[in-house]
Order: C-alpha cells, then structure tokens, then sequence
C-alpha cells in the first residue's frame, strides 16, 4: 500500500482501475440502453433520464482523460469535428476568433463557410508566432483563440503558455487542439490553456476503428456549460460501443505513442539525408523553427508524424507514394499501421498545402521495415 501518486501511464493503463461493484468485473460495461427508468414519483433518483444527455459508458474514457490532461471534466463527441466545432458554437455570432493559418483542413473549412456565415469573425494568422497572434487580437472582441500544434500538416509547433498570455491578457479563452501531441507528449491546460480538444479517432484510440472528439476543460465555468448544451441539444454524443473502444485504446495510449516517437525521430534523422528528400517537416529536427518551442512543451518525443517535401515535385511524390507496400496510401494518422498521403491532391485546390508533400504518420511497425520500403519507393 502506498499513497505515491500515480503516474499518468498507471491511470492509462488501468482506465483509473475501474472494478465492478457487483460483478468484480475489470472491464467496464456497454450500456446500450436510450432511456432510464423513473421513480413512482416522477423523480429520477439514480440521476439519467435519456441517453443523449448522459451514459454511464462514457466514464471511463472520459475520466481517464481528465485525469491524463489534469482537467476538470471531459465531454465526448461523436466525432473531432463535432467536438472542436461545438466550442465555437458556444461562441456567439459578432464575436472574433483567431485561428491558425495552417491547422487541420476540414476545421479551417468549416471556420470560413459556415462559422463566418454563422456571424463568427474570423482571423487565421501563423501561430507559429507569438506576436502575429497578438497583432490579430481584437481587445473587447476576440473571445476565442485556437491553436493546433503540432498543426497539420506541416507540423509547425505554437507556444502555448506564450499564447496563453495574450489570451489572458485579451480577456479570451484559449483552446488547443492537441489531437497530434496526445497527453502523452504535452499537457496544454498546464500551460495555461482552457479547453483541449482531441480527435480521438487518432491517437487517443489509435487502432483506426473509431471516430471521436473530446473536449476537457480546465474549469467548470459558463461557458464550459455552453459547450455542454451545445453537445446535448445538438447531439452530436458518441455511441456507447465507441466510447467503449475508446477506453480500451487509452489503456496503450503511452506504450503506443513511445514506440511512434521513437520510430518517428529515426525515419526524420535518415529522411533528413536522403538525396530524394527535399525536406524534413518534424519538430524534433533541431534545425526545424519549431524546434525550440517544441522543446519547451513536448515532453519525452516530438509525435508520430511527419512530412517530406520530395525532389522533383508532384509528379515525384505521386510516384513515390506509388510504390510503398509497407505503408499503406490513406487518410487519417495515429493509428498502429503506418500510412502515407499525397495532401494536396485530398485537400483539393484550395488547399496551402504544397504538391511534393507527402505525410506521413507512423505505426508500430519494424521501423527498419518502414525505412527499407520508403527509402526504396523514393529510388
Ligand atoms: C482528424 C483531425 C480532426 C478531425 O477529427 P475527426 O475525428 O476526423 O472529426 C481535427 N483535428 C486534427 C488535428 C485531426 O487530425
């Protein structure tokens, strides 16, 4: 017996050592059921009425959550969409965001369609730098900045606890989507943050079988209960069966991540030198720009993905995605096999980003496995 606190890869693995009153049961239930029986009375004494608004399901994906972010509560969503944009949804139309210029696509899509239609004010800037942050902050009028970091999918790192400073300073809230970074590697509400948002259907299940957003916030204030009816009235909650898979997957959430970081850093360090290779996008090569502020808050790995810049173009990054038979060609990271993506041909022809980029995320597997097909598909 000790009182030692336990250390968030303890809390992960034992989904906070959940037992079953009745059955001694280690795994939480499914409850599949939509409604809960009501007292004689009319009163609801063990609390749920209707599963929209509440399954006990989702305690211990979310509580583990809080518990590995160091917040207050967590909400589930149906999807990381749903959960990133019901806290601007809690906003109210006339207020002003600031959002990153490059962030996850279908976010920044939504934020210039139907946010802005909505009335929302919207400013992308590079919150790859403190100060052009502070620059687009409107005082009185900006009640929300939103960071991504690292951001899709060009991997540049925000200085959180910089940018939690203007944000205190201009009376706005800070959230941060933290779906690349995990718990693992950084903890955002430390760095001054209010809410983090992940999407779960990456890293935090990690075995590409479930969509799922999370939000947690650091305090129970207003508008974290905004958030909350936001989820409610809309709907957007996740299935029982989801948030089940979803505490299973937290329980290898650091063992996972570890080896990806591991992996990762290797294939940054050889891709860096490979001839074929124009350029390395990952913030653990010290000549990166994010490098220092990565640094300063990723603690013990800089993620799982990267991105390369292939020699000779688009035609050449095609190409080479082409002749992989290790990693696979499809969307989405943070899952345990390894893929591999021409961006700019899924983001269509408004997307930033440029043609000879591939992105990749990495998997669990043999990481000379993934070197000796990469390196053979790039020639
Ligand atoms: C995938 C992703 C999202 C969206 O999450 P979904 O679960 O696909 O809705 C948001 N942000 C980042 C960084 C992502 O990678």
């Amino acid at each position: 017996m000790t009182d030692r606190p336990r250390a968030p890869e303890t809390l992960a693995a034992q989904a906070l050592g959940h037992v079953d009153g009745a059955t001694g049961a280690l795994i939480p239930p499914i409850h599949a059921s939509t409604t809960y029986a009501r007292d004689a009375d009319l009163g609801y004494a063990r609390g749920r009425v209707y599963a929209r608004a509440d399954n006990p399901t989702f305690a211990a994906a979310a509580d583990t959550l809080t518990r590995l972010e160091g917040g207050a509560a967590t909400l589930l969503f149906s999807s990381g969409m749903a959960a990133a944009t019901a806290v601007f949804l809690a906003l109210s139309p006339g207020d002003h965001v600031v959002a990153p210029r490059v962030m996850y696509w279908a976010l920044r899509g939504w934020l210039l369609d139907f946010a802005t239609s909505w009335g929302l004010a919207v400013d992308l800037v590079d919150t790859s730098e403190p100060a052009a942050v502070a620059a687009a902050v409107r005082p009185g009028q900006t009640r929300l900045i939103w960071l991504e970091t690292p951001a899709n999918p060009t991997w540049e790192v925000a200085d959180i606890a910089a940018i939690a400073d203007i944000a205190r300073t201009a009376g706005a809230r800070l959230a941060v989507d933290s779906t690349v970074a995990t718990p693992v590697l950084t903890r955002p509400l430390a760095l001054g943050a209010d809410i983090v948002m992940h999407s779960a259907s990456k890293y935090l299940n990690g075995h590409s079988d479930v969509i799922a957003g999370t939000l947690t916030t650091a305090q129970r204030d207003d508008f974290w209960a905004r958030i909350e009816a936001v989820l409610r009235q809309n709907g957007a909650i996740l299935g029982p069966f989801e948030a089940w898979l979803l505490q299973r997957g937290l329980r290898t959430l650091f063992a996972r991540v570890r080896w990806q970081c591991a992996s990762t850093a290797l294939l940054a360090s050889r891709l860096a030198a490979h001839p074929k290779v124009a350029g390395v996008l990952y913030p653990g090569l010290p000549d990166s720009p994010g490098h220092a502020a990565a640094l300063r808050q990723m603690q013990g790995g800089f993620g799982g993905m990267l991105s390369i810049r292939v020699a000779g173009g688009r035609e050449a990054a095609i190409a080479t995605a082409a002749r992989v038979r290790v990693w696979t060609r499809a969307t989405s990271l943070g899952g345990v096999e390894s893929l591999i993506e021409h961006r700019a041909s899924i983001e269509g022809p408004t997307s930033p980003v440029p043609d000879d980029l591939l992105r990749l995320s990495v998997g669990l597997e043999d990481a000379e496995d993934l070197w000796a097909d990469l390196s053979a598909a790039l020639g």
